[in-house]
């Protein structure tokens, strides 16, 4: 026997439960958690009746293969399609970020019978081979390649290159409606419209990734329903089940139709499903879109009257928010959980990123505004 290693770096911090905003280490010291672990848990950690129904469900069937229909599973779907913007009611459920992009390259493809794939720079898509190709930064990929080909890469935001790339070979064009892991990066209403009418034009698949923007996070349930503009596949993922793995690939009829053969032995479990549906029927009971939209608000404007002068730029949308600092964000975040005890996230070198769970009230903005004005003012 061996003592058990570790691939990767851990945190000096062991955490035992969580509540709420809240998580709490073995010795009970309180965290906020301003990351929400990565936007997974938007309704809060163990939300009480998330967890509800994941153990009613956990009692009633655990697992049984996605051929055989079940309710809670139907119930989810209806729900997601109804969620979603226009009509991308067709809805193919996997277990993460990347399974959910890697099966829109894959229905894309088949769709369209093409192989290239154009997608932004900064952008990040996931870590399988596939989804990994669209990803930008050379850090994640160089040691792994060769990896899925065909995938060109555009600046975000220019429409002259966008325009340069979709051509009649263009199975899709991917993208964020604002860049997470690149540096919480918008885009503007135009771009969209442009890669849009691109698409459209080029009889080419509009796909939107929505697993870091969606599920109420910039202040409507999906970011691009503030552009009224409809792609014809969206991924979902991170928060969709509160913290148990799920994505989620919606697609229109066009793309359903010709999605070729996919599947996944977890796809649709009722465990995740019955998760899933208790998050998405809290995120509308609590109405946390709109409650994102006005913190957020909130959160932005505090923050630009605290420290707005000392940061180079702060950016995003409702509680999707990067604050640029002018020498290393990473250096920030360990004085801010072992001083502060708020956890927070870089995006790239120079972008401190904060995630919070959309339950959190003035009084935990306050804090996080404070603590920051002391550690970066
Ligand atoms: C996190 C993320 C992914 C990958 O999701 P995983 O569940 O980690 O595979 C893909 N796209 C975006 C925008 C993300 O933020």
């Amino acid at each position: 026997m061996t003592e058990a290693g570790f691939v990767f770096n851990e945190k000096p911090i062991r955490i035992d439960s969580g509540a709420g905003p809240y998580l709490y280490d073995t010795e009970g010291t309180e965290y906020l958690d301003f990351g929400a672990s990565y936007a997974v848990t938007p309704t809060g950690h163990c939300h009480p009746e998330v967890v509800a129904a994941v153990q009613q469900q956990v009692e009633q069937l655990m697992y049984v293969q996605a051929s055989y229909p079940v309710d809670i599973r139907d119930d989810l779907s209806t729900t997601l399609a109804a969620s979603a913007p226009g009509d991308i009611g067709n809805v193919w459920l996997c277990n993460s970020g990347t399974e959910a992009n890697e099966a829109a390259i894959k229905f894309a493809r088949s769709a369209t019978g093409r192989s290239k794939i154009v997608a932004t720079k900064n952008g990040f898509h996931g870590r399988t081979l596939g989804a990994l190709a669209a990803t930008w930064k050379k850090k994640y990929k160089k040691p792994f390649e060769p990896l899925a080909g065909d995938f060109e890469f555009v600046p975000y935001g220019d429409h002259e290159a966008l325009e340069a790339a979709v051509d009649e070979e263009t199975a899709a064009v991917l993208l964020e409606p604002i860049q997470g892991e690149g540096g919480i990066n918008p885009t503007t209403h135009e771009y969209l419209q442009a890669v849009r009418e691109q698409t459209a034009a080029h009889d080419a698949a509009m796909v939107l990734d929505e697993i870091q923007t969606g599920l109420g996070r910039t202040g409507t349930m999906w970011a691009t329903e503030e552009f009224g503009i409809v792609p014809d596949i969206l991924t979902t993922a991170k928060g969709l089940a509160s913290g148990l793995p799920i994505g989620a690939t919606l697609c229109r009829d066009w793309i359903a139709d010709g999605a070729g053969d996919h599947g996944s032995t977890f796809s649709g479990g009722p465990v995740v499903c019955a998760a899933a549906q208790a998050t998405l029927d809290v995120l509308a009971n609590e109405d946390l879109p709109a409650h994102a939209a006005e913190i957020g608000a909130y959160l932005t404007d505090a923050l630009q009257t605290a420290i707005g002068d000392d940061v180079r730029d702060i950016r995003g949308r409702g509680l999707m928010i990067g604050i640029e600092v002018k020498r290393g964000a990473n250096r920030l975040l360990p004085t801010l959980a072992l001083e502060h005890n708020i956890l927070a996230l870089p995006a790239g070198r120079t972008v401190l990123r904060l995630l919070p769970p959309l339950i959190i009230d003035r009084d935990h903005a306050d804090h996080v505004v404070n603590a920051l004005s002391e550690v970066i003012g």
